[in-house]
Formats: structure tokens, sequence, C-alpha cells
């Protein structure tokens, strides 16, 4: 029998020496396997880190649960299969890994990136996760209660399944660990920030930085020399003020509820109304909670969904609640990217991203038509045409420019874990 000992495992072409022979094989081994847990789910992509080929995608929901299942979609091959017990993500890892080998992907693999959410002020590089790291993880999920502790399970499924590959976590807040005191801190007792670290971080990181750097070339300039204000629209809403590539301000906060409406979030409200709905109202901290995370924002005002596509149509048919709800989205949305003039003294444009802002002519519509004071001036046909994954400039030629990019935050993640292991900048 072949042993194979491995001799190094950073570089993206791996060498291994067979001891029976005692001559050196080499081995194409440069995919990254991209993790992303929540708290039922694990999204996992293979991906080429050079040019972002996807070569699988699996999808496992339900975790915890004894529906839970996982599918699997490789080129044509598309597959789906329940998952054994204890139902977690270790089991939809072991069942990713089955289909791996089957499909004799498993040796291409050279690291798993891992997304993870709260990376607090300690993290604002891709790092190699170690003990340290992972007690970091930990700690971090007083910031990130229903995130961190997700993402810290797919980290040890991973690790014990593919004990012998490097493991790298990209902070979702990493890329606004550039933003200056002045954006980041609340008007709070500035001791909550020293001691309890009460503070704005920002998240959606990876997409920001990914649609800013695809307009920097769009532009044919260096993304440090550019000026961009990028809006994620999503079910998760945030807009960021990007000054010479770096993250300056942005509208998520301590939490992901500050900000923008979206899809089950309020966005920012007056901290009043949670005094009001406790002391008048009756409402206990849990019910506050649940109102303003899962019960508000366009579901909240339309009384009829959070998905944007079924508000446009119901919009459309004459429901004046969904009309309200769009109404209110738009112009928060307007307002927002207008409250981050004061970053700037020269603006490039404005980036629409996430499966609203790559999507919705209509949104893209109504936001632009509200910020004529800035130059922005709607191409109708150009809007019309940038959906369903096509990017383009919507704007007209005297406008300051407005671009749709489709994010893709797997492969900042599997770039990133690549540049880190090859140490490159
Ligand atoms: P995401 O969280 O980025 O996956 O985005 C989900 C949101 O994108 C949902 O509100 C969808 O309704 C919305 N969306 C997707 N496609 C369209 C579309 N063609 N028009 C309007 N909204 C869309």
């Amino acid at each position: 029998m072949k042993t194979l000992k491995q001799i190094k495992y950073q570089t993206p072409i791996l060498a291994y020496t067979d001891v029976n022979l005692n001559t050196q094989i080499i081995y194409m081994k440069n995919n990254i396997l991209v993790i992303n847990c929540g708290s039922s789910s694990l999204k996992c992509s293979l991906i080429n880190p050079v040019n972002g080929d996807i070569i699988f995608f699996a999808l496992a929901e339900k975790l915890f649960t004894q529906d839970a299942l996982i599918s699997f979609k490789q080129g044509e091959i598309k597959q789906t299969t329940p998952l054994i017990s204890p139902y977690d993500h270790q089991a939809a890892i072991q069942s990713l890994v089955a289909f791996l080998t089957q499909q004799s992907l498993h040796s291409s693999i050279c690291a798993i990136g891992h997304r993870v959410v709260h990376g607090g002020e300690k993290y604002s590089q891709p790092t190699l996760i170690s003990e340290q790291v992972k007690t970091s993880i930990n700690e971090l999920a007083k910031l990130a209660p229903l995130h961190n502790p997700a993402n810290l399970q797919g980290i040890n499924a991973a690790e014990t399944i593919f004990s012998n590959l490097p493991q790298v976590a990209i902070f979702d807040t990493a890329f606004h660990q550039s933003m200056p005191e002045k954006a980041f801190l609340y008007a709070l007792p500035y001791s909550l920030y020293k001691e309890h670290g009460i503070r704005k971080y920002g998240f959606h990181g990876t997409s920001h930085y990914f649609v800013c750097k695809n307009a920097a070339k769009i532009l044919d300039k260096p993304l440090e020399q550019c000026n961009f204000i990028s809006a994620h629209l999503g079910n998760g809403c945030s807009i960021s003020a990007v000054k010479n590539g770096k993250s300056v301000d942005t509208s998520l906060g301590l939490t992901p509820l500050e900000g923008l409406m979206m899809g089950t979030r309020s966005g920012s409200i007056d901290p009043g109304i949670i005094f009001h709905l406790v002391e008048q109202l009756g409402y206990s901290l849990e019910q506050v909670n649940i109102l303003l995370n899962k019960e508000s924002g366009l579901l909240g005002v339309s009384q009829l969904t959070n998905d944007c596509r079924e508000l446009e149509q119901a919009s459309a048919d004459g429901n004046d609640l969904a009309q309200l709800a769009l109404q209110i989205f738009c112009y928060r949305i307007a307002k927002m990217i207008a409250s981050f003039v004061p970053c700037f003294m020269q603006l490039d444009g404005l980036i629409f991203t996430g499966g609203i802002g790559e999507n919705s002519q209509f949104v893209r519509s109504q936001v632009l038509a509200q910020l004529s004071l800035l130059n922005f001036t709607e191409d109708q046909s150009a809007n019309q045409h940038c959906r369903f994954g096509q990017s383009g400039n919507i704007s007209t030629e005297n406008s300051r420019p407005c671009w749709v990019i489709p994010t893709n935050e797997e492969w900042v993640i599997a770039e990133q874990s690549y540049q880190l292991l090859n140490g490159a900048k």
C-alpha cells in the first residue's frame, strides 16, 4: 500500500513524497471550501480562488430537526439527501465529504474559509484559525449571539473532518474596522465603549469590499484611489461610505438592527419607542426583540410579506400598505445615502448590490429619483436591463455614475483565504 507523507500545505500546488517509491508527486490542490454556517443551516461552496468559479455548491437546511437535509449541485448534477442523527453541522459536513469524495473533488481542497459574522475590534484581517482565535470568536458571541456560535460550530465540525487542512476566518465586520471614532462611536458615555465595546461595528463587509473592488476595475483605477457609496439591499440591508478604498462609515451598528428598513427588521427607530412598548403597552424585552427583528420592516408595514418582489406585485395590484412599505423603504435608502455626503470631497459613484439592489428596477429608480441633488439621474432602459446577475451602469451620461454589481461574498472568502495562506497582500 502506498504511504503518502504530506510535506507542505501552504501552497496551492501540493507536493507529496511517495514514501515507497521515494518520488515526489505533485497534486493540483488549489480550491477553497467556503463554509457559511447559520444557526439552522450551512451553505458551502467549493471555489477556485483565482477566477471565482464555483465547482460545487451545497445547502443544508433545517439542522437540529429530523427533517434536516442537504442538497448538492455540481454542474448538471443535483442531489438531495436526508441528514443522519444528530442532524447537526458535523452531520452536514460529513455528508458533504461523502459527495465530494464520490465526485473525486475531495483532494482538490487546499483550505477551508469560514464566514464569521463578528470579529469585534480584534480582527480586521483574514485570520488563520487557532484555539485562541476560536476562544475569541466565542467571547464575541455576546455581540452576535445568533451568528458567532453557529459559525464556531461550523469551524469545529470542519476541523474534525478536515483535520489536515488549514482553516481561515473571514470576518463580516473586518472591512469596517477602518472607520474613524467619530463614525463608530455612539453619543453614549465613553466608558460603555471602553469597558464593554459598545460601538458601531457594521456588517456585510465582504460584500461592500467585493463590489467596490469591481467598481474600481470598471473605472480602471486602483481601489485605494476610489470613493464610493455602496448599497447592499437584500433581506438585510446596509450602506457604506468607502473613501480611498476603505470603509469610513456604515449604516449597521453594534448589531444588524441599526440603519435602513429591512425585510423584517425595523432599522433605526427612536429608542424611546422601546420604553413606551415596555412601560405603556406591557411588552416584555423578549417581545420587543422579536418585534424589532422579525415582525417589522417591509413585513411589518405591509402586513403582507418581507419579500420585495411580492410587494412590488401587490403594490402594482393596488395594495395600499405594500405601496407604503416600498415608499418608506426607498425614502430611507435615499436619506441614508445622502447622510454620507460629509464623508467625501469627491464621489466616484453609487453601487447597488444584494437581492433587491441587483434585481429591483423599481427600488433603484425610486432611490435615484430622490437623489437628483447629488446629480444622480436614472437611465431607464439601462436600469431595466440590470437584473438576474447582469451588471452595468444605470445612470445617464451626464449623471454621476451608478452601477449594479452582483455581489459574491463567497469568492472574497476564497480569495482572501488563499492569499493569506500564500503570503500575498
Ligand atoms: P438577499 O437577502 O440578498 O438574498 O435578497 C432577498 C431579497 O431580494 C428579497 O426581498 C427578494 O424579494 C428580493 N428580490 C430578488 N429578486 C428580485 C426581483 N427580481 N425584484 C425585486 N426584488 C427581488
